[in-house]
């Protein structure tokens, strides 16, 4: 059975999430660990994790895949905002204990100018600062479109970070797949070729979860805007391709199309379909 959710408010609290989830047909989802624009964190209820987590268990959920704030810069050029995206990622490890075992992606960062060696230096450092020996949750770095400059539209740039991380056993990727076609690889048309390519660079056993969006932006234009599946370049026959593909198909895809909770149960149903052929 495809592993599949979408991204949902915690607005409601934890174990609300789990029942949201449930509702639409889903068995993993996403969730900012704080604020996404202010970088606040609720204190958490442990009655309300305590729910979640039998929810989860209950209902054999695959790992959840919570998600960093958007302004984390780990590699920003004011110390002030690096040690900022320092003291949220260790408080975040800290809060994502709370649900064991569990996914945290984050954005690498923008090197607004310093260059990508140097942001690679620095997200590098900062992870070797946060991640912990005992820690159960495996932090993903997320390929992004390259916008402005982002460090990780290539795999040689997560796969430098990831090689300068000392307890790399906690690290994993999780590719979105509006981002690496607008950065270039062409999963439309060549989706073995592009996996090959991620196996030859990072290896396949780091990439643990999937951003399962349609683009509105051809092949290589560095944009990032997300359409709904089937609605956008990529197409409903890619995404077939991508919930079959061998190599994927037992991962967590979480969508982040824009759309409401209806949306989403439609397009999970739609994507079980293709899974299923
Ligand atoms: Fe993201
Ligand atoms: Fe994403
Ligand atoms: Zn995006």
């Amino acid at each position: 059975m495809l592993n599949i959710g979408c991204h949902l408010s915690t607005s409601k609290g934890f174990a609300h999430m789990g029942r949201e989830a449930s509702s639409i047909g889903a068995n993993t989802f996403a969730f900012f660990t704080r604020n996404p624009r202010g970088g606040n964190a609720k204190a958490i209820d442990p009655d309300d994790a305590l729910a979640l987590r039998e929810h989860l268990k209950a209902n054999g959920f695959a790992p959840l895949v919570a998600h960093a704030p958007y302004t984390l810069n780990p590699c920003s050029d004011k110390p002030h905002a690096r040690e900022f995206a320092l003291q949220a990622m260790a408080d975040d490890l800290v809060r994502m204990e709370t649900f064991p075992g569990n996914l945290y992606n984050f954005h690498p960062g923008s090197h607004v100018g310093q260059g990508v060696e140097v942001g690679i230096e620095l997200i590098a450092e900062t992870l070797n600062e946060v991640l912990t020996p005992d820690q159960s949750t495996t932090v993903l770095l997320e390929t992004m479109a390259g916008k402005g400059s982002e460090v990780g539209s290539r795999f040689e740039e997560l796969a430098a970070i990831i090689g300068r991380v000392e307890l790399s056993d906690h690290m994993g990727v999780c590719l979105d797949t509006c981002h690496v076609h607008d950065a270039g690889y062409d999963i439309v048309n060549d989706l073995d070729g592009v996996l090959e390519e991620f196996d030859s660079i990072i290896g396949l056993s780091r990439l643990k979860a999937i951003h399962v969006n349609d683009s509105k932006n051809p092949l290589g234009s560095h944009k990032d805007r997300h359409e709904r599946i089937g609605q956008g370049t990529l197409g409903q026959e890619a995404f077939a391709r991508i919930v079959r593909h061998p190599k994927l198909r037992d991962l967590p895809f979480i969508l982040e199309t824009p759309n409401e909770l209806d949306g989403y149960a439609e397009e999970i149903r739609l994507l079980r379909e293709l899974a299923e052929g």
